[in-house]
């Protein structure tokens, strides 16, 4: 049967970069494509890293039950699982990959429960977290200051997850979380 694979972190700890490794591995994982209200960020296309909806649209398809689960990451920003993405990839008979808050990570895993592994990617400091927003350029300085502000308590969650892999050394983080994820999606 196929399963679920969730990764979650403060942002800015190297989560997407390992995700996007995580699916160029030839493995029988799909990544379930969220929807938000924010904004797209230089390159990000409608359907691809998100489904880009206006506040409104959002809200409706809250109305309407569509999502597995939603928050309000940051003020009026909204991020949401839908249902649609993870039933269609697992009836395809893949594995989910999920890139969600810390919030909807937990709230994931216990809807799932067995049949998903929960990842906390921690960054090394929120030093570093800071250094590492900066240098990725994507984000206005207000952005990366509510980001950080947000780390510490984002980091709380740490325990509740299966797995903590650090992010200190890139290639150390990626061969470990490679490993855990084979383990789970071949083990019956
Ligand atoms: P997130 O998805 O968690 O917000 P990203 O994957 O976008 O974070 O990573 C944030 C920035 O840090 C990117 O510019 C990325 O290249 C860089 N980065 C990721 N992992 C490491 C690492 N282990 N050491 C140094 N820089 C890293
Ligand atoms: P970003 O704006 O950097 O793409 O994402 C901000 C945060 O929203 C990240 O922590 C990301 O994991 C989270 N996020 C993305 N999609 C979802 C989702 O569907 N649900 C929840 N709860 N969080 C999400």
């Amino acid at each position: 049967m196929p399963k679920l694979i969730i990764f979650s972190a403060p942002s800015g700890s190297g989560k997407s970069t390992l995700v996007c490794y995580l699916l160029q591995q030839g493995l029988p994982l799909q990544f379930s494509v969220s929807a938000t209200s924010r904004e797209a960020r230089g390159k990000e296309k409608h359907g691809v890293e998100y489904y880009f909806l206006s506040p409104a649209e959002f809200r409706e398809r809250i109305a309407k039950g569509e999502f597995l689960e939603y928050e309000e990451v940051y003020t009026d920003k909204f991020y949401g699982t839908l249902k649609s993405e993870v039933d269609r990839i697992l009836n395809e008979g893949n594995n989910v990959v999920l890139d969600v808050d810390c919030v909807g990570g937990v709230n994931i895993k216990k809807i799932y429960a067995n049949r998903a592994l929960s990842i906390f990617v921690m960054p090394p400091s929120i030093d570093e977290l800071r250094q590492r927003l900066e240098k990725r350029g994507t984000d206005k300085p207000e952005v990366i200051e509510a980001r950080l502000k947000k780390a510490e308590y984002e980091m709380s969650f740490a325990p509740q997850f299966d797995k903590i892999i650090l992010n200190d050394d890139f290639d150390r983080a990626k061969t470990e979380m490679l490993k855990t994820v084979r383990n789970f999606i071949e083990d019956n």
